[in-house]
C-alpha cells in the first residue's frame, strides 16, 4: 500500500468548496477493491480514521477530516459496461460516455463536471432535473462496497441492511438531511456520506436518451408574476396531461442576474425562471409562450434554446453562478455561509420574503419547482460571517417549523450536524450514533460526519 505523505501533495486533498481546510497524516489512491479492502482493514487494525475523498466538491466539510488518513477515488474511474462504472469517474465524463451511447443517466448536480458519481450516490445528490427525475437514488440498482470491517459486498435492494436502522419520518420534501429510513442497504448507503462503507463501482439504471430538450430562459418583472406562473408550470407534476410538462424549474433573483449580468440581457426583470421541457421534435413552444404572457413575463427578453448549442450556453449561465458565488468566498476567504433548505409549497412565499432581508450582499437561486433555493450570503468581514450564520440559523428554524428540510441536497457532512440535530432532536441522533457504532465499533470511517 503506497502512501503519500508529503504535504504539498496533501495540501490539495485537504479544502472543499465550503473553503474549509483539513489535516491529514497520509493519503492513499488504491487502484482496486481488493486494495481499498486492505487499506480499510489496516486502519482499523491501527485505529486510523479514514476518510474518503473524492472530488471534494462537498460544500459541507464532508470529505476534510483533521486527522487520520485520505482514502482518494480518483483510480476507481474504470467505465466497465454503459451502466457499470467505477466510483471515481467524474460524472459528467460518465454522461457524456453514456449520452454518446444514445442512453441518458437524469441526475444532473450544477457541479456534475468536478463530481464522482460516487460522490453523487453517496450524497444522494440532486440537480436541476431532479424536478422530474428524483434525486440520484432511483437510478443506482446495485454498488459494490467495503464495509467499515473491510468486507467487500455487492448490495442491492433486495440486501438487508447488516445493522438495525433507526425509524423516523423524513419531511415530505425534497431531502438529503439524514440517514434514509431503509431497511434495504443499497438505500441506506446512498446518502450516507461515506460513514457506512466506501462505494467502489456503481451499477445504474439508464433510459434512453431525450429526443429533444426546449429551454427558456423567461424574465418577470415581479416576484408576484413569477409565482404564478410557477403554480401553472407545477400543476403538470399531478397532471400528466396537462400542457406545461416542465423537467426542470431553476430561478434567479435580480440579485443573481446582477452576478450573471455580462451573459444575460439588460432587463428590468425581478427574477427569472429557467425550464427545461422534453418533447418529441415538435417544441411546445405555443403553450408556454401562452402561459408566460398571461402571467405578465416580459417575453420579448426570453431566451429560447431547441438545440445542443443554445442547451450548452444556457447551463454554462446557470454553473456560472454558483461558480461566481465560490470564486467570491474564496477571495474574500471566508467560509461560505449558504441555505439548501426545501420547504413544502404553501412555505413558499414566505421563504422567498425572508431571503430578500439578508443585511449584506446575497444571492438567491436554485431549483424551484421543489421549493428549494440556495440563498449564499456573501460576507466580506468576519463580523458579517458571524451576522450571516445567525441569520441562516434563524431560516433553517423557520423552514423546519414550516415542515422543509436544512439540506435538500448538498447533505450534513461536517459543518451542518448541529441543523440536523435541530431538525430530527437529539435522541434521532443518538439512534443513528448507536448504529454507527454497531457498524464501525472504532469510529474508523468517515469520522464527524453526519453525526
Ligand atoms: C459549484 C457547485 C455546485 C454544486 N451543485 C450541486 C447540485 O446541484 N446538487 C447537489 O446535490 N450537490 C451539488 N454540489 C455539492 C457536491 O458537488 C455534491 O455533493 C457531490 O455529489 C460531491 O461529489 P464529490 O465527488 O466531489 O465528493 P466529495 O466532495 O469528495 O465527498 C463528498 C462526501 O461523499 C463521500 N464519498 C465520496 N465518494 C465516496 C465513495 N465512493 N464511497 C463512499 N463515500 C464517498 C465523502 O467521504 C464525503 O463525505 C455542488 C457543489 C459545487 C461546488
Amino acid at each position: 500500500m503506497k502512501t503519500v505523505t508529503d504535504p504539498a501533495i496533501l495540501d490539495a486533498y485537504l479544502v472543499d468548496a465550503s473553503n474549509t481546510r483539513g489535516s491529514a497524516e497520509a493519503l492513499v489512491r488504491p487502484e482496486s477493491t481488493e486494495e481499498v479492502a486492505a487499506i480499510v482493514r489496516h486502519c482499523q487494525a491501527a485505529g486510523i480514521p479514514l476518510t474518503v475523498t473524492a472530488r471534494r466538491t462537498s460544500t459541507t466539510a464532508a470529505p476534510i477530516p483533521d486527522s487520520g488518513w485520505l482514502l482518494s477515488t480518483e483510480k476507481l474511474n474504470v467505465l466497465h459496461a454503459l451502466d457499470d462504472a467505477g466510483a471515481g469517474i467524474v460524472l459528467g465524463d460518465y454522461q457524456d460516455q453514456v449520452e454518446a451511447a444514445g442512453m441518458f443517466f437524469p441526475p444532473d448536480p450544477t457541479s456534475r463536471n468536478e463530481c464522482s458519481l460516487g460522490g453523487a450516490v453517496a450524497c444522494n445528490a440532486s440537480g436541476a432535473r431532479s424536478y422530474r427525475y428524483g434525486p440520484t437514488r432511483p437510478w443506482i440498482r446495485q454498488v459494490e462496497v467495503v464495509l467499515p470491517d473491510g468486507t467487500v459486498m455487492r448490495v442491492d435492494r433486495a440486501t438487508p441492511s447488516p445493522w438495525p436502522v433507526p425509524e423516523w419520518q423524513e419531511p415530505k420534501v425534497k431531502t438529503a438531511a439524514g440517514y434514509f429510513p431503509a431497511t434495504n442497504f443499497l438505500d441506506l448507503l446512498i446518502g450516507a456520506e461515506g460513514t457506512l462503507g466506501i462505494i467502489t463501482r456503481v451499477w445504474t439504471h439508464l433510459l434512453p436518451l431525450p429526443a429533444h430538450v426546449l429551454a427558456l430562459f423567461a424574465f418577470f418583472p415581479t416576484r408576484a408574476s413569477m409565482l404564478e406562473f410557477l403554480a401553472e408550470a407545477r400543476a403538470g407534476r399531478q397532471d400528466r396531461s396537462a400542457p406545461l410538462q416542465p423537467r426542470c424549474l431553476e430561478y434567479f433573483d435580480r440579485r443573481s442576474l446582477d452576478l450573471i449580468r455580462s451573459r444575460v440581457p439588460l432587463t428590468n426583470a425581478d427574477c427569472a425562471l429557467l425550464i427545461e421541457v422534453e418533447h418529441d421534435g415538435e417544441p411546445p413552444l405555443e403553450a408556454w409562450f401562452d402561459a408566460l404572457v398571461r402571467h405578465g413575463a416580459l417575453v420579448d427578453d426570453t431566451i429560447v434554446a431547441d438545440d445542443d448549442a443554445g442547451l450548452a450556453r444556457l447551463h454554462a449561465i446557470r454553473h456560472a453562478l454558483p461558480a461566481a458565488v465560490n470564486e467570491i468566498i474564496a477571495r474574500t476567504g471566508v467560509r461560505k455561509v449558504g441555505t439548501d433548505f426545501a420547504v413544502p409549497d404553501a412555505a413558499l412565499p414566505e421563504m422567498l420574503d425572508r431571503y430578500d432581508d439578508t443585511g449584506m450582499p446575497a444571492v438567491c437561486f436554485g431549483h424551484i419547482g421543489d421549493n428549494h433555493l440556495h440563498l449564499n450570503f456573501l460576507p466580506t468581514t468576519p463580523a458579517e460571517w458571524k451576522d450571516a450564520k445567525d441569520r441562516y440559523m434563524a431560516l433553517a428554524r423557520r423552514a423546519v417549523e414550516l415542515g422543509g428540510t436544512v439540506s435538500a441536497e448538498h447533505g450534513i457532512g461536517r459543518l451542518k450536524r448541529a441543523h440536523l440535530e435541530m431538525m430530527v432532536g437529539s435522541a434521532q441522533v443518538e439512534a443513528w450514533r448507536a448504529m454507527r457504532r454497531l457498524a464501525d465499533p472504532r469510529a474508523i470511517l468517515g469520522r464527524g460526519v453526519m453525526v
